[in-house]
């Protein structure tokens, strides 16, 4: 609709980001605009205000811009997902492959509740990697999963096939 394709044009594409061949797509852009971000915040905030969401968790960094506002908007709490030894407190990881390498996020002990119910937000899934270790996380603390949400998905990386059955939804797509 409108405002979806209001959002995706507001995403600049800059080529050969981190690397040649690669087309990164740039929320920054969308950031300039209040009225795209905001009608992404709002989007999100229609999509779960009655789905009793306890925490929404947001995966460093770019998952932080768009799940702390939305967080606020819904009245629940947020909690970063972060890369390793950022968090002061006493944390818990989950770790995922690379295309090269290992990976790995943290959060603290104690702040995601067993039972409570859990929106997992980022700005952008390409190979699905990042939201499948927050998926392990939420389940190492018995957390219940409501939902996984993005701005934008590559449906050609197929990441949602990562999910393990976990819906997810999405404002735009892009190649
Ligand atoms: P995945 O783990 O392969 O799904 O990659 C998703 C993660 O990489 C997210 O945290 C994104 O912020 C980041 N990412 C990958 N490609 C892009 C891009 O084109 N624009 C912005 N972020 C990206």
């Amino acid at each position: 609709d409108e405002s979806r394709q209001y959002i995706s044009d507001s995403i600049r594409t800059i080529p050969d980001f981190p690397k040649k061949g690669i087309m990164f797509h740039d929320v920054t852009s969308l950031l300039l605009d209040p009225k795209a971000f905001q009608l992404s915040i709002d989007d999100f905030a229609a999509r779960y205000k009655d789905h009793k969401i306890d925490v929404v968790a947001g995966f460093e960094a770019r998952g932080f811009i768009f799940g702390a506002p939305l967080a606020l908007q819904l009245k629940c709490a947020f909690v970063p997902l972060r890369k390793p030894g950022k968090l002061p407190g006493e944390t818990i990881g989950a770790s995922y492959q690379l295309e090269y390498g290992e990976d790995r996020i943290e959060m603290h002990l104690g702040h995601v509740k067993e039972g409570q119910r859990v929106l997992l937000i980022d700005d952008l899934i390409a190979t699905g990697g990042t939201l499948a270790a927050g998926i392990k996380l939420m389940n190492q603390v018995k957390a219940e999963i409501v939902e996984c949400a993005c701005v934008i998905e590559l449906p050609d990386l197929n990441g949602k096939a990562k999910l393990g059955g976990l819906p997810l939804y999405v404002q735009v797509q892009k190649e």
